[in-house]
């Protein structure tokens, strides 16, 4: 197959002269800016007008230089030199980890409301340093960060290393024949049901020689979140996520409520699935990933060109031409090869109006939403490339809005598309164990992690884990899951749990879906006035709260009402998917 790659050269046509002048100006400014914040203060509005330009600069230029770097890095994983940038281009930022603790106590002395009507740079980066000041309440001494800072490279950093060790060194034998960790996980995919049987039955095995470490290892992290959290001022390791995210309790409170009430509807679909794979009662766990129906078509690169641009303009001419440019200017690199790195993304590029995807195009059917779905980030990226620079990156919970968006345009297009009933459950279906994971599996590991942040005062053993795991699981399952059958070891599975700067890393995933879906919802409601207030909402997700990106279009996220609508829209599938387990069982 040709290869089809992307075209870095409007970043850097290579680690040339170039590169290397602007990676030493970048290191230049970084030490400017680093004096500047620990250099005394005679005019507050001077200083921290001062303070603001240079990281305006040293975004546009670091952005240019990391993105550079990492992309090529992406496409030839083992290109030292471009490794050796971006561990140099860590080390430049380093020196201002002390001087931005500095700054960022400043500020809470001030009034900064006032000082905006004095200066507009100021005024245009309030939601900005309003943040930084709400932050700044929770550090510690100086002192103390330093060493927390460097502690905690031996203590929580190197806990969490224990479970990536555990399940990469992990070989398990099936049929004779031994298998990575993650080549044993893919086989509850495989459409043999007495493998993916045995592959779940070998890995729960396997978990049995090294859950003691690995559940020690979550133990500690967890202890010490909830110890540094305390001296911080923090009521909890959730207030810090919601702080993090730019949004508020009773938002993800009236989210969950609305995962809650659509548990049934989960469950019914489980229970069709195994009634169709010919199970009595309630699904095991090793047929969630079963695969149903019959998909035999693959697509080309430029079918699946092709098929996007139609989807997209079905929506806005506008989105459709704005994909055409990204194929016609070459900014994917489209194919797998030896040395790329897997999966998909999309890396924006404000500062020059564009961006870049990697894929690794097989000609799946799901290759197809990917692409749709990374596009949808692009054009994210499109939307946001005219704010001002410190404006452009988003909150996790917001960062897949466009793409959700975009993707559920395409599989719609897809779906209208597709006459074949056989067909039709297969592609309803793939969509719908997504959905199941992101929604129902989301919600048991969010009620898992409250349950262990609760008790992790003290050691907590790994029977414990296991037990609050499956008690997790069939609060959120319901009786769709067969409760002899479910996974006790999923907490040694994710890696979320063991990062002890990221807690609760698993709503936002459920806020990004039920976001998007709802969204297209309100889309379908009334496509033209949709259309026109779409952007400003995609141009706001940089620079406000969830809950006021959403009030940009009248929606409001704080009411139950709103996360229903989108779960009607995944429970629409529930009803199809099941008609065609009927129909076809
Ligand atoms: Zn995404």
């Amino acid at each position: 197959m040709k290869q089809i790659r992307w075209d870095l050269s409007d970043l850097y046509k290579g680690f040339d002269k170039t590169f290397k002048q602007d990676l030493s100006n970048l290191e230049k400014i970084v030490k400017e800016l680093a004096e500047h914040l620990t250099s005394p203060i005679t005019d507050d509005v001077k200083y921290i007008e001062t303070a603001l330009k240079y990281e305006e600069q040293i975004t546009i230029m670091g952005r240019t230089i990391g993105s550079f770097a990492s992309l090529t890095s992406s496409t030839d994983v083992s290109n030292n030199e471009a490794l050796g940038y971006l561990s140099k281009l860590s080390q430049i930022y380093r020196a201002l980890t002390k001087p931005s603790v500095v700054f960022d106590r400043y500020l809470t002395t001030l009034n900064l409301d006032e000082l905006a009507t004095k200066s507009e740079l100021i005024h245009k980066y309030l939601y900005n340093l309003k943040k930084s000041q709400q932050g700044a309440k929770y550090l510690l001494s100086e002192a103390e960060e330093s060493l927390y800072s460097k502690l905690s490279e031996l203590s929580s950093r190197s806990w969490g290393q224990v479970q990536t060790l555990a399940t990469s060194n992990m070989m398990i034998e099936i049929n004779g024949e031994e298998k990575t960790f993650s080549d044993v996980r893919n086989l509850a995919y495989d459409s043999d049901p007495k493998l993916r049987k045995l592959a779940y039955e070998k890995e729960l095995e396997a978990y049995e020689k090294v859950d003691d470490f690995v559940a020690l290892a979550l133990t500690n992290i967890k202890r010490e979140v909830n110890t540094i959290n305390e001296l911080r001022g923090y009521k909890s390791a959730l207030e810090k996520t919601l702080i993090q995210s730019n949004m508020q309790e009773k938002t993800l409170n009236a989210m969950l409520e609305a995962m809650k009430e659509f548990r049934p509807q989960f469950a019914n679909y489980l229970k069709a699935k195994a009634k169709y794979l010919g199970h009595k009662g309630s699904l095991p766990w090793y047929d969630m990933f079963a695969p149903v129906g019959e998909l035999n078509k693959t697509y080309t690169y430029d079918e699946a060109k092709e098929l996007v641009v139609n989807a997209f303009n079905s929506y806005a001419a506008k989105l459709g031409s704005f994909a055409q440019k990204a194929f016609d200017k070459n900014w994917i690199d489209v194919y797998p090869k030896k040395g790329k790195r897997g999966g998909a993304f999309c890396s924006n590029q404000p500062q020059i109006g564009q961006s870049r995807i990697l894929l690794n195009f097989t000609g799946a059917l799901d290759n197809v939403s990917t692409l749709a779905h990374e596009l949808g980030h692009a054009y994210h990226g499109d939307i946001i490339k005219d704010n001002a620079p410190l404006h452009w990156s988003y909150s996790m919970p917001l960062a897949e809005t466009a793409s959700i968006f975009c993707e559920t345009i395409m599989n719609d297009y897809l779906l209208s598309q597709v006459k074949d009933d056989h067909e039709k459950l297969s592609i309803l279906e793939m969509g719908l164990q997504g959905d199941t994971q992101v929604i129902i599996d989301i919600l048991s590991r969010y009620l898992f992690e409250s349950k262990v942040l609760e008790q992790a005062n003290r050691p907590i053993s790994k029977h414990e884990m296991n037990t609050w795991m499956v008690e997790a699981q069939k609060e959120a399952y319901l009786d769709g899951l067969d409760s002899d059958k479910l996974h006790p070891y999923m907490w040694l599975v994710k890696g979320h749990y063991y990062s002890a700067g990221l807690n609760f890393y698993n709503f936002p995933y459920a806020f990004g879906l039920l976001f998007g879906k709802g969204l297209y919802a309100q889309y379908l409601k009334d496509k033209d006035s949709f259309v026109r207030n779409y952007d400003q909402l995609l141009k706001l997700t940089t620079m406000a709260d969830a809950e006021d990106v959403a009030l940009s279009m009248g929606i409001d996220i704080t009411q139950k009402s709103f996360w229903v609508d989108s779960l009607k829209m995944i429970e629409q599938n529930i009803d199809q998917v099941i008609e065609l387990f009927q129909k076809l069982g």
